[in-house]
């Protein structure tokens, strides 16, 4: 089925169009930019820029994929997790779209989405990824490692973040660092000059173990906290920062627990795969962790491309296409937007 994905759930207006497992389309506009100043993503500023960009990153999809709204077989659109107002955007166009067009229309959850956008074809020698597989998904709006057995059936969460997202602590410690938004590249830059080994940050939760509720969750407001000291007291103490040491101790604290608890994850359900999401996939160290405990362990990384890895349309509609060639229902219109839909929703009806 041809099939157009809507992506809105944070700052990218992603729009996509798959035919099948057949990527044709993956048109993006960010916001980023707009959020610099403040040092992190704002809603309003977000649903604001949904709004003038979602005409024309449709147009350029349609554009690119050589295809007219006739076409189309279905509509698919993020309808949760992600920002409320951020979200309202998408699936208002969505159901504007599908309404007007008289084409099916499925909602789906966005981590799930990520999932997806691993089915797609993508150059000669990356095949469609096969289930189960286990998720990693890390970005500025989330950190979870996920269970997929099957994609449109069976989504399990093992594990998330209990404070900030991994890509959020890179953007706060970069601001520590006096480095620009967004921090995850700034880091991963200056890292690479640094001695990973020269001042141990904190691995674990840091806070009373019951405030984790799965096995595999996460807590990185520990490490940023302890970054912040380390700094502090070395400017208290008329100390130069040694910037890229601290930059690549805690790229490397960072990386060790993703790719721990994603590896540990693995054996422990027995599940021989992993794939990697999300925008903190760039970061050069996560990714030589993953690829060297990877091949230790016999289990299969699966990494898509990067342009597939941050926020995008695509991913969206190769979803909704898959639950189409399952025989899913369309959803009702009757959905709205669900900033904390949980995993194991992977449709809204
Ligand atoms: P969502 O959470 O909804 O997926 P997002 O916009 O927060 O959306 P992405 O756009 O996927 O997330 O990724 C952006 C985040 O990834 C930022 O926090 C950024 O600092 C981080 N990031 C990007 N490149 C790197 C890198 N090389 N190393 C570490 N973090 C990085
Ligand atoms: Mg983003
Ligand atoms: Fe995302």
């Amino acid at each position: 089925p041809l099939v157009l994905g809507i992506e809105t759930s944070c700052d990218e207006t992603g729009i996509g169009i798959v035919r099948g497992d057949t990527l044709l389309a993956n048109a993006i506009a960010s916001s980023m930019d707009e959020h610099a100043r403040y040092g992190g993503v704002v809603p309003e500023v977000a649903a604001r820029a949904h709004v003038e960009a979602l005409r024309p990153t449709l147009d350029r999809a349609l554009a690119d994929a050589g295809v007219a709204y006739d076409d189309l077989d279905a509509i698919a659109v993020t309808s949760g997790p992600g920002l409320s107002g951020a979200l309202m955007v998408g699936v208002s166009a969505a159901k504007a779209l599908a309404i007007s067009l008289d084409k099916p229309l499925y909602a789906v959850n966005h981590l799930v989405g990520h999932v997806g956008a691993d089915v797609l074809r993508t150059g000669d020698e990356h095949d469609p990824i096969e289930f189960p597989t286990v998720a990693l998904l890390v970005s500025g709006g989330h950190t979870s490692l996920l269970l997929a057995r099957d994609l449109v059936s069976d989504v399990e969460l093992l594990g998330e973040t209990i404070d900030d997202a991994a890509g959020e602590a890179f953007d706060k410690v970069a601001r520590v660092l006096g480095l620009p938004y967004p921090g995850g590249p700034q880091i991963d830059r200056v890292a690479a000059s640094g001695n990973p080994k020269a001042i141990r940050f904190p691995r674990g939760l840091t806070l009373p173990k019951d405030m984790a509720k799965h096995r595999y969750d996460f807590s990185f407001s520990g490490l940023k906290t302890a970054v912040a000291r380390w700094v502090e007291r070395a400017q208290d103490a008329g100390e130069e920062v040694p910037v890229a040491d601290v930059a690549a101790s805690f790229r490397e604290a960072v990386a060790d627990v993703l790719i721990g608890k994603a590896i540990a994850a693995c054996r422990d359900t027995g599940v021989p795969r992993l794939l990697l999401g999300g925008g903190v996939v760039a970061n050069a160290r996560v990714r030589e962790l993953a690829v060297e405990r990877a091949a230790a362990a016999g289990i299969e990384l699966r990494i898509p491309p990067l342009s597939l890895c941050t926020d995008n349309g695509a991913m969206i509609a190769a979803l909704g296409a898959q639950l189409i060639m399952a025989g899913y229902k369309p959803s009702g219109v009757g959905f709205g937007a669900d900033s904390t839909l949980p995993v194991t929703e992977i449709q809204v009806r």
